[in-house]
């Protein structure tokens, strides 16, 4: 028998003690995590093997009755329609409590999230916690406590599972943004800080960095009317086996990238490749076009005559 059942059975044996007096709060046995209402039963055996279904007496009415949790709760509860019948023992003053405990439960339950994974140290401290009476002794040397090592291995793991739970490419730790943005929040007193959310990133943020890229363009494009701009075309492939095809614009003050057009599905003959450079030049200026450079493709050739 593994420790995950024998914890209900210790529960109620302990409340099968003061049985039949249907007293509310005297023996506030509860094991965090566990559905409150269990404690006001008796469970005297377990059916079958797996599922939480258990053969009971209600500490109340003081009838055996045999169902899973929900049941429990509807007839401590009087919630009718369930498949089983109401309490008929059970006083204003106990529904009321039970009620309580049942909403504080419902809350927690939501609060913490079904699929919220433990992270590697929080479930060693919850198998601690599990094993039943066992002293838990503090393992931390003074040392490790001074450097705050555990906080940093939390923080480890956190962050590791930020990318196995979003999906991150393990790329992003090479990222410079990633390690200034920790850096500077470890360096920085800046208690409460919240790191941007959804909708930030996607407005706000997004509009900012777009006006500081176009800020930083102006010094390259100021030379495009006096020098003259040289589109630079070039066709590849993404890792996804994509067809691309660059544009850049190239002046005297260095090289912008214009735009990549995923041509997936068309037919890159020469009026495809034609069509896609009076766009750009469109865009560019045509008066400010000198030259367009490309490989020496067939198509990209027949597009230029
Ligand atoms: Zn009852």
């Amino acid at each position: 028998m593994d420790s995950s059942q024998s914890q209900p059975q210790q529960q109620s044996t302990n409340i099968g003690s003061s049985t039949g007096s249907g007293s509310i709060g005297a023996e506030s046995l509860s094991s965090e995590g566990s559905p409150p209402l269990w404690r006001f039963v008796t469970r005297i055996e377990k059916q079958g093997a797996v599922g939480g279904t258990w053969k009971y007496r209600c500490n109340f009415c003081n009838e055996n009755r045999t169902s899973s949790y929900s049941r429990v709760r509807a007839h401590l509860l009087q919630i009718k329609g369930q498949g089983i019948a109401c309490c008929k023992k059970v006083s204003r003053a106990d529904k009321l409590e039970m009620q309580k405990l049942d909403d504080e439960f419902e809350n927690k339950k939501l609060d913490s999230g079904p699929r919220e994974v433990p992270l590697p140290s929080e479930s060693l401290s919850h198998l601690d916690s599990d094993a039943m009476f066992k002293k838990r002794k503090s393992e931390k040397s003074p040392i490790t406590r001074c450097f705050g090592i555990e906080t940093r291995d939390q923080l480890d793991q956190e962050i590791a599972m930020m990318f196995y739970t979003g999906g991150l490419p393990f790329n992003l730790a090479r990222n410079p943004h990633y390690m200034r943005s920790y850096t500077f929040a470890a360096t920085h007193n800046i208690a409460g800080y919240k790191p941007p959310g959804y909708n930030k990133l996607r407005t706000t943020l997004l509009v900012q960095e777009k006006a500081n890229v176009e800020n930083l363009m102006i010094p390259l494009k100021s030379t495009w009317r006096e020098k003259g701009v040289t589109i630079v075309i070039d066709g590849w492939s993404d890792p996804t086996r994509k067809p691309l095809i660059n544009f850049m614009a190239t002046s005297g003050n260095g090289p912008i990238f214009l735009k990549v057009v995923n041509c997936f599905g068309e037919i890159k003959d020469k009026y495809f490749i034609a069509n896609l450079m009076k766009e750009v030049i469109q865009e560019v200026g045509h008066q400010n076009v000198v030259q367009v450079i490309t490989d020496n493709a067939a198509n990209c050739k027949g597009a230029g005559s």
